[in-house]
């Protein structure tokens, strides 16, 4: 059986990566979005094991000594990483896996797999960024101003990764993360021994 493959999207917070990736959730089938695990406090409409796990900075500490995530990262002054097992489940079924994480943990799973995809939402523009982070109200005044210059920093990434999306128009934005999966199918790699060895046996 096909591999999935993995899809590791990052951008600016408030940006909307996750908006468009509820969509390709509801578009797309066979595609799972890892959960990760984090040592920040819920936040009010956060549910566990669908928003994150929420750990404790014991906890987080101990999965790190056992191997237990793909990438992992100190943002914000708390930890965020991506379980592992879940991620290898699912590519192993072959489902595709979306990853929604920051440039760092993005540049750490770049080092460590093969054959991901790499994909950065972008603002149409900062002022509108400023916008939706303000708009968004869950922060202090200092809080939003430490995400919009991190922000700042993240699209200094823009360059590592290999496909951009401006998401202005949300309609527009899901289609072309849509459209870069399917062609991620379509791509020559060791799958196409496996397709290779498929039509040799069925000759
Ligand atoms: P938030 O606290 O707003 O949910 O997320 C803060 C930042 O952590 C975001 O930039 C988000 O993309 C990033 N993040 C979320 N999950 C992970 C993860 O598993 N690994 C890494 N490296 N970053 C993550």
């Amino acid at each position: 059986m096909l591999k999935g493959r993995l899809f590791v999207i990052s951008g600016p917070s408030a940006v909307g990566k996750g908006t468009i990736i509820n969509e390709i959730l509801n578009l797309k089938d066979r595609v799972s979005l890892s959960v990760s695990a984090t040592t920040r406090a819920p936040r009010a409409g956060e549910t566990e094991g669908v928003s994150y796990y929420f750990l404790t900075h014991e906890d987080f500490e101990a999965r790190i000594k056992n191997d237990g995530f793909l990438e992992y990262a100190y943002v914000h002054g708390n930890y965020y990483g991506t379980p592992k097992a879940h991620v290898e489940e699912y590519l192993e079924k072959g489902w595709d896996v979306i990853l929604e994480i920051d440039v760092q943990g993005a540049m750490k799973v770049k080092e460590s797999y093969d054959g991901g995809a790499y994909i950065f939402i972008l603002p149409p523009s900062i002022k509108e960024l400023r916008n939706r982070i303000n708009k968004r109200g869950t922060e202090s005044a200092e809080a939003a101003e430490l995400r919009m210059s991190k922000a700042m920093g993240e699209i200094e990434y823009l360059d590592k990764y290999d496909y951009f999306i401006i998401n202005d128009d949300l309609d527009e934005a899901v289609n072309a993360v849509s459209a870069i999966m399917t062609s991620e199918h379509q791509k020559i790699d060791e799958s196409a021994e496996a397709l290779l060895n498929r039509f040799k046996e069925e000759n």
